[in-house]
């Protein structure tokens, strides 16, 4: 066990270790899982105000706490024994209430259970609980679920409530503030990376097709993935390795092999070349940005790695491609609320008034207004106009990666264009909250894996995320990277910065 990791032990505070460590602890018998569940349990109670859960699932997670315990006993540990998570409420959960931050959806309990956090629960996890999220998943600063807001633990000096980001917010504010230990989020166009980067954690989207879809609430099939956000680059390795995997269940999900992504935490770069594509260079960016990719590059540098300029250059055409694909994708996903099968049902005269009555009552401003525009623009006479144009754009930008990936290994950029926003100062116009998403889509539109590490404070002493960007089923070259960014940044957490 590390100095750090010994000191929160004898300080009896738990909720500071990372999950190594934490098994570790376990493993050694410094505490029970049952022990730990109550810590965090306790802090989820004393933390409501933050309003990271939708549902706690304190008896459950108190009785695979007791199970995870038996096992340790026995030394039949599994690779998650006792380590308590949160999920996302976009995963489905078997006899457990999933809303995905909806009206429409509340009251849902699923009679089954996603592969993802059935994963996760095999390998003996416990569950804290089901995390507040954007409706459908559909937003960037968690301001969009119908349970209200997230509050970002962290605070600007003026004191002002922050967003956490979205859509992951909810899980990602829980990691950042000690309630949980990690937790899965999912990313369409930046809902890890983006929320990882403004509360200060890791966040790490797989490569499309890395982990099943199967059991998580559909927003835009061909962008969704899974992926962990956790207190360090370790951690998603460690995560992710159990997440991942090739299932019967989700055609799309890649028949590959899983690697065991610690192995490569300590490869080093030595020899690596780094791309830094200048369309990501965006005007208007913080002064603190650039200087931390800048900084980012330097340390990069110095660990051996080589820096190459490079070039991306439909970059631009990222943010509206998406903008047609995913509300495109999502009003076909979404078409299935209709108030017969689940969740909400508002009656009518006639089944059309029960439909209509139900979706309007039951989806939120944003998912009305993205359903509109993908059910415009894949009507007849506009299809070939937006929809189809946007596929071949996509096409056009994955070949970017791909050339680009011919002259190097990875790609370093910024996370996103500012730090958190406070919530009273939120854009109003959508189109300004889009922009949020401008650093993270691209990966998106080609599949390909990118991971958030907090490398730096703003001027305002808020978290920034430095972005590393991999080719496809490389998640080795980000998490070895990122290794050596985490090293050199030394980052101080939220929790690490409330002891001191
Ligand atoms: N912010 C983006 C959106 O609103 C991305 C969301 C996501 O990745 N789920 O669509």
């Amino acid at each position: 066990m590390t100095n750090r990791a010994e000191k929160a032990v004898f300080k009896n505070n738990l909720l500071h270790l990372t999950l190594a460590e934490a098994r570790h602890g376990l493993e050694e018998k410094k505490f029970s899982a049952v022990e730990l569940t109550k810590a965090y349990l306790n802090s989820m109670e004393q933390h409501r105000h933050l309003n990271a859960y939708i549902l706690e699932t304190r008896e459950q997670a108190l009785d695979q706490a007791k199970e995870s315990d038996a096992r340790l006993a026995k030394g039949e540990g599994r690779p998650l024994e006792g380590i308590p998570l949160a999920i996302k409420d976009l995963f489905c959960t078997k006899d457990v209430q999933t809303t995905a931050g909806s009206h429409i959806l509340e009251g849902f309990t699923p009679p089954y259970e996603s592969t993802v956090s059935e994963n996760l629960k095999v390998a003996g996890s416990v569950i804290l609980g089901k995390t507040n999220m954007d409706e459908f998943a559909m937003g960037s600063a968690n301001i969009t679920s119908y349970f209200g807001n997230v509050v970002n633990p962290w605070k600007r000096k003026d004191g002002k409530d922050l967003t956490p980001g979205g859509s992951s917010g909810g899980t990602a504010a829980a990691v950042a503030g000690g309630l949980a230990l990690a937790g899965t989020g999912t990313d369409t166009g930046g809902s890890i990376r983006q929320p990882a980067s403004f509360s200060g954690v890791v966040g790490l989207k797989p490569t499309y097709g890395r982990c099943s879809r199967w059991g998580i609430v559909a927003f835009a099939s061909s962008l969704d993935q899974a992926g962990p956000l956790t207190r360090d680059v370790r951690d998603a390795a460690l995560m992710l390795k159990v997440m991942a995997g090739h299932d019967l269940k989700d055609s799309t999900s890649a028949q590959v092999e899983v690697p065991n992504f610690e192995k490569a935490l300590d490869l080093g770069v030595g020899g690596l070349r780094v791309g830094i594509p200048k369309e990501y260079r965006l005007e208007g960016m913080s002064e603190d940005i650039m200087k931390l990719w800048e900084r980012g590059k330097t340390w990069l540098k110095e660990a051996g790695a080589e820096i190459v300029d490079i070039s991306l250059p439909h970059t631009k055409y990222s943010l509206p491609t998406y903008y047609v694909l995913a509300p495109a994708e999502a009003s076909s996903n979404l078409a299935r609320y209709d108030g017969v099968r689940y969740g909400l049902r508002v009656p009518g005269k006639t089944l059309d008034e029960l439909y209509e009555n139900t979706r309007s009552e039951g989806f939120g401003e944003e998912v009305r207004r993205r359903i509109m525009i993908g059910t415009y623009v894949l009507s007849a006479g506009y299809y070939d106009a937006y929809y189809l144009k946007a596929q071949k754009v996509r096409r056009l930008i994955t070949q970017d990666f791909e050339l680009a990936f011919q002259k190097v290994d990875v790609i370093l950029t910024p996370t996103t264009p500012s730090a958190a926003f406070a919530l009273d100062e939120k854009p109003t116009d959508p189109v300004v909250m889009y922009l949020n998403d401008v650093l993270t889509v691209p990966a998106n539109l080609a599949g390909l894996p990118g991971i958030s590490l907090p490398a730096g404070l703003s001027s305002e002493g808020l978290p920034l995320g430095l972005q590393l960007i991999g080719p496809a089923f490389d998640e080795n070259v980000l998490f070895r990277t990122a290794r050596i960014l985490e090293e050199a940044a030394q980052f101080k957490s939220f929790l690490e910065g409330q002891v001191s």
